[in-house]
């Protein structure tokens, strides 16, 4: 274990406080640690911290918390719908753009996670990967099964309580000591509610979405129908959305954007056209002919969370950029649309030439999804170098953290480019670092 910070110390004597009422719930929290939110009733009482989604960014918060918080503070209450992987669920084909070396790295950067390894059966998805070469990229999948493997162990420890449900609200009590968050059922049809857990400390890891696009009613009225980005992420599902049409030889689909997510959907289109679908044409709505492609430099990487990298930075450069459609096999199926000029001219050309599209795949960049209970004109402002939440006089918002997708650090490469860092062992290396700060805070 990593020694425990001598203020940090502080907080165990808060939690004992908190564990005197909660002795109480003894057995109602011994119940809740694994049954599913339908069983899960009734109010829960107070809990040194919770963390609520279960992503790679929440399950690195649960491990760090487990390395920092002491261990008579309390247990630590994990709250998800799904207990799955995060969104990576749905990225299981995407091949990775991260190093399988950097998984590892997040694997065992914590002893928490050690122990799970240790105590796993010998076929296990860490080793999996362990036997893959590091410095290759892998189909997202192996990440998930990782991920799952470190969250059955992570849920099964003792200072552990798994809640399966989605927060609904977030609310500081009266006396300012606690928030109280109010849970509901992970379906959304379960009208019952499953009452609130409070706790002095909350990270929420609650992820992104892709952005949403609404297209110009011209497009619906005449009948062009929008394909969610995660389907397009995974060549079976889009495969079978992309209906082909009695009436017409060629399947026109629309591609817009030129982020590392459009890259591997043009990749899918492509593949399916060259396979079992040779009626599929792509018009990609893009504003520039070039890419940005992260570099390697002596001990760091340029671009390193904005440029294109792995097999996406392979097809880009070889298939795409440039006048490379004039002459590669993707231009045979892919047609680029200018869309540079400004906003009102690219909704201009997206709606004149996506007229002729039966299908329009936005992949326009992912949208943090807010926290639960705040108005959207009273956000919480997130601070980027420390993972904590201020007001908007400036003032610290005591006991809300953030991290993960939606909440990622800042950070500045050498040559001054400033970016938000996202990926497994970002994360893990931010929380390694605003963690401890995180508990010594709590525990004046
Ligand atoms: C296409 C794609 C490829 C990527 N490839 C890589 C890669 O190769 N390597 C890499 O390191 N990173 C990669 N990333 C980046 C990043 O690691 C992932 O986006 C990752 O899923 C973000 O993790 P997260 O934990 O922040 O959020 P998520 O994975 O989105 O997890 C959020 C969790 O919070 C839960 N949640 C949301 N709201 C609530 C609520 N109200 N109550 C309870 N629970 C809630 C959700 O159910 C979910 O489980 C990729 C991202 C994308 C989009």
């Amino acid at each position: 274990m990593h020694p425990i910070p001598t203020r940090a110390r502080g907080i165990a004597a808060l939690a004992h406080r908190i564990n005197l009422t909660r002795w109480r719930n003894s057995h109602q929290f011994f119940f809740c640690a694994s049954v599913s939110a339908r069983n899960y009733h009734g109010s829960r009482d107070n809990t040194a911290a919770v963390v609520v989604g279960a992503g790679p960014a929440g399950i690195a918060v649960v491990g760090n918390l487990l390395e920092h918080l002491p261990a008579d503070a309390g247990k630590i209450t994990w709250i998800d719908p799904e207990f799955n992987a995060g969104r990576i669920r749905n990225y299981g084909q995407v091949p990775s753009n991260t190093k399988i070396g950097l998984f590892l790295e997040y694997a065992r950067a914590l002893e928490p996670f050690r122990e799970i390894y240790e105590k796993s059966p010998k076929q296990n998805a860490i080793r999996v990967l362990e036997a893959m070469p590091k410095d290759e990229t892998c189909s997202l999948g192996y990440a998930g099964d990782m991920l799952r493997q470190l969250t059955q162990g992570l849920a099964a420890h003792e200072r552990i309580n798994k809640v399966t449900a989605h927060v609904v609200t977030s609310e500081r009590q009266s006396d300012a000591s606690n928030w109280e968050l109010q849970l509901q059922p992970p379906r959304k049809t379960e009208a019952e509610t499953l009452g609130s857990v409070t706790s002095p400390m909350v990270v929420y890891c609650t992820g992104s979405f892709p952005t949403k696009m609404q297209l110009h009613p011209d497009l619906t009225k005449n009948g062009v129908e929008q394909v969610h980005l995660d389907t397009a992420l995974n060549p079976p599902l889009l495969a079978k959305e992309l209906v082909r049409r009695q009436d017409q030889d060629i399947t026109r689909v629309g591609v817009i954007g030129a982020s590392h997510s459009a890259v591997l959907v043009l990749m899918n289109l492509v593949k399916l056209a060259q396979t079992s679908r040779p009626d599929i044409r792509v018009d990609w709505f893009a504003r520039s002919p070039h890419f940005k492609y992260a570099e390697q430099k002596d001990g760091w990487i340029l671009y390193d969370n904005t440029g294109l990298k792995g097999t996406a930075a392979v097809f880009a450069r070889t298939e795409l950029d440039g006048n490379k459609l004039l002459t590669s096999e993707a231009g045979k199926i892919i047609t680029r649309i200018d869309c540079s000029g400004g906003l009102e001219k690219e909704a201009a050309t997206i709606r004149s030439r996506g007229l002729g599209c039966q299908y329009i795949i936005p992949a326009i960049g992912f949208t943090p999804r807010p926290i639960p209970g705040f108005a959207s004109n009273n956000k919480p402002l997130f601070n980027h170098r420390t993972g904590a939440f201020e007001d908007h006089a400036g003032g610290l918002i005591k006991g809300l953290y953030g991290a993960g997708i939606a909440f990622p650090e800042q950070v500045t490469d050498p040559a001054g480019h400033t970016e938000y860092a996202v990926g497994f062992w970002k994360f893990m290396r931010f929380l390694r670092r605003v963690v401890p700060e995180w508990v010594a805070k709590e525990a004046r």
